[in-house]
């Protein structure tokens, strides 16, 4: 990796160089692609979706809707980053390649109006989650717990398990941030609204301000947290962790099970590549369960489909993605598959057969400790973004 790549993977020059690499490039990452795997695709192999972004980039292609339409065919999970001798970031340039789309009026079709419907989210799900969760919010203290949009949307007990955990070992003043947001704000990365991404990056930071540490239940903001944040020039005080990095010291404090059920782990690819968060997860379930592991795993894991917005732009394909990930499990004769990550939990279980039970590490960590929570009554969902 180039010291201005290693800097700002969306610098113009750390860009240019990449979309140039890979444009001359032997596919060497082509089988790393979930995306064209699952697809069947060759249109979306990194290297195909790269050339594109340079013939848009150097005006050898017209913006149109068909022309870009690879550019959307990528979770950002950056397999294919593992096995560049170049360590080039498809993943990250390819969102260069979506702001530039929308800039030049042709964001994907499902993403039309997509800012509005960002902010019309925030608000029902602000409002969801002070109603769900009234008396455990605040504004200031030692730990935070930032949930994340997709919890607060679909896995409200997950959140409920997490703060019954948290008290379980001693933690009890953790508590939701209370903030008029629930995302941290990759979703407008991954649709190509970076000034938007700025201005809302502004003000979660404003809302963290009072906390020394945040734990994120969400891979992929725990990721624009840490890193593209500071890039845009947005500076938080917090320390932001990830939630299994706070459960794991705290799950020896958990009664063990008699009987130890074998359950396997999902590493959310923003964990594993992006965030180092590999081990804090299998040292918090290995208290309570025998951990197996997928074929490929840790930082070789294999996306679930949940990112870069897939699951709106290429539902079929996302879903089809998250299916070949757990056919090992089923082949193997099911079992129990935990994640760390609200959005990976998401996709899984909508896409889980019947032999396969996934969960959040949190809701799989209180049931093997037996500790009791209590689910808020859901709300009916309203999916705008
Ligand atoms: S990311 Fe690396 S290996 Fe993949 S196409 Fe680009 S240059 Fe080739
Ligand atoms: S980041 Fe992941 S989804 Fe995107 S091109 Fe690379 S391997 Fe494919």
């Amino acid at each position: 990796m180039s010291e201005d790549q290693a800097k700002d993977p969306f610098s113009a020059g750390a860009v240019a160089r990449q979309l140039d690499y890979c444009t001359y490039c032997p596919k060497m990452c082509r089988h790393a692609c979930p995306v064209s795997t699952s697809s069947g695709r060759e249109t979306f192999i990194p290297q195909v979706k790269m050339d594109r972004a340079n013939q848009l980039r150097l005006g050898r292609a017209p913006w149109t809707a068909e022309a870009s339409d690879p550019l959307w065919a990528c979770t950002g999970c950056r397999h294919c980053t593992m096995y560049c001798d170049h360590g080039n970031e498809p993943g990250l340039v390819l969102l260069s390649a979506r702001a530039a789309a929308v800039q030049h009026g042709v964001p994907h079709p499902a993403l039309t109006g997509y800012s509005e419907r960002f902010r019309a989210r925030e608000q029902r799900l602000s409002a969801q989650v002070h109603t769900m969760f009234a008396g455990q919010l605040a504004t200031e203290g030692e730990l935070g717990f930032w949930p994340g949009c997709d919890a607060i949307d679909k896995g409200a007990a997950d959140i409920a398990a997490a703060l019954a955990l948290l008290e379980r070992v001693g933690l009890e003043g953790v508590k939701i941030v209370d903030a008029p947001q629930a995302c941290a704000g990759y979703p407008l990365l991954a649709a190509g609204h970076k000034d938007l991404f700025r201005w809302h990056a502004g003000r979660v930071a404003a809302s963290l301000r009072g906390f020394k540490k945040v734990a994120m239940g969400c891979s992929a903001c725990l990721y624009a947290m840490r890193s593209q944040y500071a890039a845009e020039g947005v500076n938080l005080r917090a320390e932001i962790v990830s939630l299994a990095d706070v459960l794991a010291p705290a799950a020896q404090n958990l009664a063990c099970p008699l009987t130890r059920k074998s359950v396997y782990y999902h590493d959310p690819c923003y964990h594993a590549r992006y965030n180092a968060v590999v081990e804090s997860p299998r040292r918090a379930l290995s208290q309570l369960a025998e951990l197996r592991e997928f074929s490929w795993a840790k930082s070789d894991t294999e996306c679930c489909g949940g990112g870069g917005l897939l699951p709106k732009t290429m539902p079929m394909i996302a879903d089809q993605m998250a299916k070949r990930r757990l056919a090992e499990v089923r082949e193997a004769g099911g079992g129990m598959v935990v994640t760390s990550c609200a959005t990976c939990t998401f996709m899984l279980q909508r896409n889980a057969p019947p032999s396969v039970e996934v969960a959040n590490l949190a809701t799989a960590m209180a049931k093997l400790s037996e500790t009791p929570f209590t689910a808020p009554t859901s709300i009916p969902d309203a999916d705008e973004a």
